[in-house]
């Protein structure tokens, strides 16, 4: 399989990342969004992108020239996907709007192209019914901050073709990825199966009162030798994703802990504005938080 032509529908915060990674290793892009205020907004945020990719990638002027040569953009879903090989889906994570999405889209675009969803929370087979090419339909799963964190999980469903299994793996190396192969459908894939249930033990050792959320991490850090411990990494994530995680599984599990998890970080920080890493302050405070500091293992 010969990929050329990419189509990015969604320009949000995942979105515009894939597409500007996507075009920076050499292929042509289409940004889909569903109109030209969306699609304004992303233009605008690959100028700031494009400096990141100066300062971590040392990107030079002509490359980032070339990046932007080869993005183009519309609100036309028939037009954006006339000639793609392979369709990245980034529409928001609401299983409603992603079938009407695949429904549509299952209407226009050619026979040859290849559907892969970056869903971080559902799976493949919900949607592989709506796409009406099953077998050329998975997940590609990217990390925020794609060209950093640049690992990319490719699963599939029961149906997935073996051949397109594999195209996306050599397709995310392609674009700079670091590919990880996930043979069986697995919700929260690899990274969100470990990080999860360890985050959120080490939030009902403090949720319990058995230790401070700074203790907590000391302890992992210097046991493991590893920079950030759970609770550093909450601030990372967000105390808003933290307590909709915790929220919606004490909901359908009824765990008493992760009920209680949930009630303290909104009444502790969600109530308060405190958010974590996007308002500089959640467990530590920012830019320069104590597990940074020598002292702090001391
Ligand atoms: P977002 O809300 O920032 O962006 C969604 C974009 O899709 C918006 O630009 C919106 O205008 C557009 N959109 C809405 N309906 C659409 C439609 N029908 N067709 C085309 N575009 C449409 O969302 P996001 O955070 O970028 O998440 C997108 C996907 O990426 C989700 O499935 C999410 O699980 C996944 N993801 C997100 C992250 C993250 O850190 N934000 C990380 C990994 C994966």
């Amino acid at each position: 399989m010969n990929f050329k032509n990419i189509t990015v529908a969604g320009s949000g915060v995942l979105g515009y990342q894939i597409a500007f990674q996507t075009a920076f290793h050499g292929f042509n892009v289409s940004v889909y969004d569903l109109n030209e205020e969306s699609l304004d907004k992303a233009k605008s945020k690959f100028a700031t992108l494009s400096e990141c990719y100066r300062k971590d990638l040392k990107a030079t002027q002509a490359q980032l020239d070339d990046t932007f040569n080869r993005i183009s953009y519309t609100s036309d879903l028939a037009a954006a996907v006339q000639d793609a090989d392979l369709l990245i889906e980034a529409v928001p994570e609401d299983p409603q709007i992603k079938t009407a999405f695949y429904q549509q889209l299952a209407k226009v675009a050619p026979e040859k192209t290849i559907f892969a969803t970056n869903s971080s929370t559902m799976l493949p087979s919900q949607f592989a019914e709506a796409t009406g090419r099953p077998e050329k339909f998975l997940a590609l799963h990217f990390a925020n901050r794609i060209w950093r964190f640049n690992t990319a999980e490719v699963m599939g469903h029961a149906s997935t073709d073996p051949a397109v299994f594999d195209a996306l793996l050599a397709f995310a190396k392609s674009i700079g990825m670091l590919p990880l192969p996930v043979y069986k459908e697995q919700p929260g894939y690899i990274l969100n199966s470990l990080l999860l249930p360890f985050v959120m033990a080490g939030l009902g050792l403090w949720a319990n009162q058995v230790a401070d959320p700074h203790v907590v991490d000391k302890t992992w850090m210097k046991a493991i030798g590893v920079p950030l411990g759970p609770f550093a990494i909450v601030d990372i994530i967000g105390i808003t994703t933290a307590y909709n995680i915790a929220k919606l599984q004490a909901d359908t599990t009824q765990n008493a802990e992760l009920a209680q998890i949930a009630a303290l970080l909104k009444s502790e920080f969600l109530d308060k504005g405190i958010l974590g890493i996007p308002t500089g302050e959640g467990f530590y405070h920012y830019p320069n938080p104590a597990y940074e500091s020598a002292e702090f293992l001391k």
